[in-house]
């Protein structure tokens, strides 16, 4: 075990190959902009990607540094759908609503994979595929249920049996499992990093270190003051991609997103090659990969945190931690033998029914809201970004009625 429990390998210098220093200014005088973006993670930078290639003037605020909260602390995969298996996700939303976030979650990871290609991002990014794994005999049944409507609704996936799965891992210990072809992972901090460099070279201002404490906007207002703790911003609109901490700056959304911690760790390489996927076993509770350079990455472990739990607090537990570790290495014993050299904790911003929201919050029809990926930031923030643009822009998207920000009761 590592002696330092918040030490996120993709932020740090192993990973990166340099010291993650600030790599843009704080905020240093009062400012204007058609519209403001606060958060700079994944959500936030592509949201401002979107809005500068329609040519708004945009301005992103930043409290601590780029990427540097969840999208520094999760483990990179760009899954289809969303946290529930396609199955039960369809008995709880309906065929047709299913199958629609389903899409857009296809479409999330070509919007992604597009980027990356045109802006040459080098991201470590690779479409190796997932596979969902079924630990009990309860999930195998759904995993079966999950491909065949995969396939009825015309997606692509591949299902492996029980045998097929102890061949194709080593490991028998799983109930069955669905390949996801077009599934795949990033680097998420290289990601944000370079895509924000790009941005600030076409003239974006980005702000680091500049703390939002507070907006003012309502229903009869057109325009939003922004308060930050280095200035302000006056701008026509704005956007809380603040994911987790979102209640802070809006606490009618306090029960809407609400803040969870999940674990990760990351050992030194093994020189043997295990995983060609990304994994994610235990209905999404447990998730690993191994990265190109022979390390495990390996993360979850939230069914596990009990009640008191400090839910924003991103040092990993130890005891979690541990546990996480000895779950992996009881199916992998291969494993055993890799040292933790990097282990931390991330906070995730869950909604109430496992999708994300965007529009207005309530009461302040120019500030939008767009985040609650319960844990599937990565597989959305494209999509989402793309419509949370067209929306202030356009007053419009076509499939934003799924995420409509104001559906839970007050
Ligand atoms: C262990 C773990 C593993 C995960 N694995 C995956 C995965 O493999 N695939 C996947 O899709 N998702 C995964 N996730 C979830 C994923 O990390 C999130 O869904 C995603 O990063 C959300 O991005 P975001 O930009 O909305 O939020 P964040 O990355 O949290 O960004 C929000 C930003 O807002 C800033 N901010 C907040 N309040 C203010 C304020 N008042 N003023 C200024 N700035 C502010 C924060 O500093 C932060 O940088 C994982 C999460 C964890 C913790």
């Amino acid at each position: 075990m590592t002696n330092n429990n918040s030490n996120p390998y993709f932020l740090s210098k192993e990973s990166l190959g340099i010291d993650l220093e600030r790599a843009f200014p704080a905020l240093e005088k009062s400012m204007t902009a058609d519209i403001a973006v606060i958060g700079g993670g994944i959500t936030g930078v592509l949201i401002s990607y979107f809005l500068a290639e329609a040519g708004i003037r945009t301005i992103l605020l930043e409290g601590r540094m780029i990427g540097d909260a969840a999208t520094g602390r999760n483990t990179g995969f760009i899954l289809t759908g969303t946290v529930e298996h396609y199955s039960r996700a369809k008995a709880l939303l309906g065929a047709e609503k299913a199958k629609r976030l389903w899409q857009i979650t296809e479409d999330n990871h070509r919007i992604i994979s597009e980027i990356i290609s045109n802006e040459k991002l080098k991201c470590e990014y690779r479409k190796n595929g997932s596979l969902i794994l079924g630990i009990s005999a309860q999930e195998g049944t759904e995993l079966k249920a999950t491909y065949a409507d995969l396939i009825a609704d015309g997606f692509s996936a591949d299902y492996l049996d029980e045998a097929a799965c102890t061949e194709h891992l080593h490991c028998d210990q799983f109930t069955g499992a669905v390949r996801m072809q077009k599934d795949g992972e990033i680097h998420p901090v290289k990601f944000v990093q370079q895509l924000a460099g790009i941005l600030a070279k076409k003239g974006i201002p980005i702000f680091e270190h500049t703390l939002v404490e507070n907006f003012s906007s309502d229903e009869t207002s057109d325009a939003v003051l922004i308060e930050t703790d280095r200035g302000t911003v006056s701008c026509a609109m704005a956007i809380l991609a603040t994911n987790a901490y979102t209640a802070k700056l809006q606490p009618r959304l306090k029960d809407k997103i609400v803040p969870v911690q999940g674990q990760a760790f990351v050992t030194e390489p093994l020189d043997e090659m295990i995983f060609e996927e990304v994994i994610y076993a235990n209905f999404g509770y447990e998730y690993w990969r191994q990265l190109q350079n022979g390390r495990f990455l390996v993360g979850g472990f939230r069914e596990n945190s009990g009640n008191s739990v400090d839910n924003e607090s991103e040092s990993g537990n130890p005891e979690l931690i541990k546990g996480l570790f000895e779950y992996f290495t009881s199916l992998f014993p291969q494993a055993k033998s890799a040292q933790i050299s990097h282990a931390w904790a991330g906070t995730m911003g869950f909604s109430q029914d496992g999708i994300p929201l965007l529009g207005a919050v309530p009461g302040s029809p120019n500030v939008f809201v767009c985040g609650g990926y319960t844990g599937h930031g990565l597989g959305f923030a494209g999509s989402l970004g793309k419509m949370a643009a067209e929306m202030m822009i356009d007053g419009t998207s076509q499939n934003s009625d799924l995420f409509y920000s104001q559906r839970f009761a007050a």
